[in-house]
């Protein structure tokens, strides 16, 4: 029998998401997640969707990772799936940071685990978690390779030009600081499917992708290479986020420091939890943040209702307008654009975004068909006019599936060498 199932983990400090696929067809046979680990209101939400079956939930105290991972791994039994079948392939982790020396998804051994290790002062958030994720997969199943598919990766051909940032080139090198960009999976997955709708090979077309979710992160990929991204050292840097500021002036932090008084967890909390869309209109959803300009539109000047809008309305327009930004950069950045494409939860469904980022941009061969904007799909789809110089499109992005592929890429020959070798060059 050919092992051809993947499980693909999303370990967070409190949680996990996976998703089981199958890769001979690319099916997804169950997905799920365990949310509050370590709580006493645990939640597991299974969902078989090979099955046919009913999503199932459970809710109790789940004490850590490996707790978590034995539930799922129970879920995943009572459907027939477990992880001891030998149709399973490998287990794909997704890890937020791979450093300059991740440029491939890879598979795990002591010393990969060691380097992401080695990470962690650059990804204090999200590494350690991924590393227990990982582990933690590694001890139930120590003879199923176990792949770790890294955020960064797709970013590592930036050129040195957009990846350093202009300060003391010994001190950047010595504390690792530079621009490793993040949402990589992403990137890659939607770059290459907007390649196939226009029906050209990615390595044919330049495309700007903007991958608008909670987090958010635009990048300049050329002929199928990512040459600049927009988030860098950390997912702070770049767009207006949901909970993020994107880029400050760095003095701002020195000022807050200084006259401000406060801490630097405390501005670092600021930054990532209580700014962008959040701090700008206490709102970090697209949905409710429309629903309060639309509503506001009828209300009396001056009322509350009116001031509430307003407030939506100005945290909408900072969030186009450093869009805009970026997408000019870009445009900048590639010299020639086929096209630019829009992904995950906010580039998907919030058709406003989509035409506020284009108004005005004809000289630049943009445009956005209001007709066809206004479609709501699944699909990857164009929204420009027929015949226009630049596509602008919709993809769905699938992190889950691209980490399935490129974990399946890599073990369906039997070979589960990493190829890597450390050189304490990360
Ligand atoms: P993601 O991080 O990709 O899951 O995106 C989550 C974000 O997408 C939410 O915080 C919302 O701001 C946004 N979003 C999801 N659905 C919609 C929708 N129908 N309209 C506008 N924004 C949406």
């Amino acid at each position: 029998m050919t092992a051809t199932r993947v499980l693909v983990l999303n370990s967070g400090s409190s949680s996990v998401k996976y998703q089981l696929l199958d890769m001979s067809d690319g099916s997804r046979l169950a997905v799920g997640l365990v949310e509050r680990i370590g709580e006493e209101t645990s939640r597991l939400k299974h969902s078989p969707l090979a099955a046919g079956g009913e999503s199932r939930e459970t809710t109790g105290p789940i004490a850590d990772h490996d707790a978590a991972l034995k539930a799922v791994a129970g879920e995943l039994s009572r459907d027939g799936l477990g992880l001891d079948s030998p149709e399973l392939a490998a287990i794909g982790h997704r890890v937020v940071h791979g450093g300059k020396l991740f440029t491939q998804p890879t598979v795990v051994d002591d010393a990969v685990l060691a380097e992401i290790e080695r990470l962690i002062p650059v990804a204090p958030l999200h590494n350690p978690a991924n590393l227990t994720g990982i582990r933690t997969a590694r001890a139930l199943r120590p003879d199923l390779p176990q792949v770790a598919v890294f955020d960064t990766a797709f970013h590592t051909t930036m050129p040195e030009a957009a990846a350093r940032y202009a300060i003391d080139v010994e001190t950047a090198d010595r504390h690792r600081v530079r621009r490793y960009g993040f949402h990589g999976t992403s990137h890659a997955y939607v770059s290459r499917e907007t390649a196939r709708l226009l029906g050209r090979a990615p390595e044919d077309v330049n495309v700007i992708v903007l991958h608008l979710g909670n987090g958010a992160s635009a990048s300049a990929v050329e002929r199928g290479r990512c040459v600049d991204t927009s988030m860098g050292l950390t997912p702070l840097e770049g767009l207006v986020m949901g909970t993020r500021s994107g880029d400050v002036d760095p003095a701002v932090i020195f000022h807050l420091s200084r006259v401000g008084g406060m801490s630097t967890d405390e501005i670092d909390t600021l930054l990532n939890t209580k700014s962008g869309l959040v701090g700008l209109c206490g709102d970090n959803d697209m949905r409710e943040i429309r629903r309060r300009i639309d509503e506001g539109a009828e209300a009396p000047e001056g009322s509350e209702r009116a001031q509430d809008a307003a407030r939506a309305q100005l945290a909408f327009d900072i969030y186009i307008h450093r869009l805009r930004k970026y997408i000019g950069a870009y445009y900048a950045v590639l010299g020639r654009v086929d096209a630019v494409v829009f992904t995950a939860g906010v580039g998907e469904n919030a058709a406003p975004v989509r035409e506020a980022a284009i108004a005005g941009l004809e000289s630049l061969g943009l445009a956005v068909d209001g007709g066809l904007n206004a479609v709501r799909s699944a699909e990857p789809r164009l929204i420009s006019p027929e015949g226009a110089r630049v596509a602008v499109a919709v993809v769905p992005t699938d992190e889950e599936l691209e980490i399935a592929n490129q974990t399946y890429a890599l073990v369906r020959n039997g070979n589960t060498s990493n190829g890597y070798t450390s050189n304490g060059n990360s």
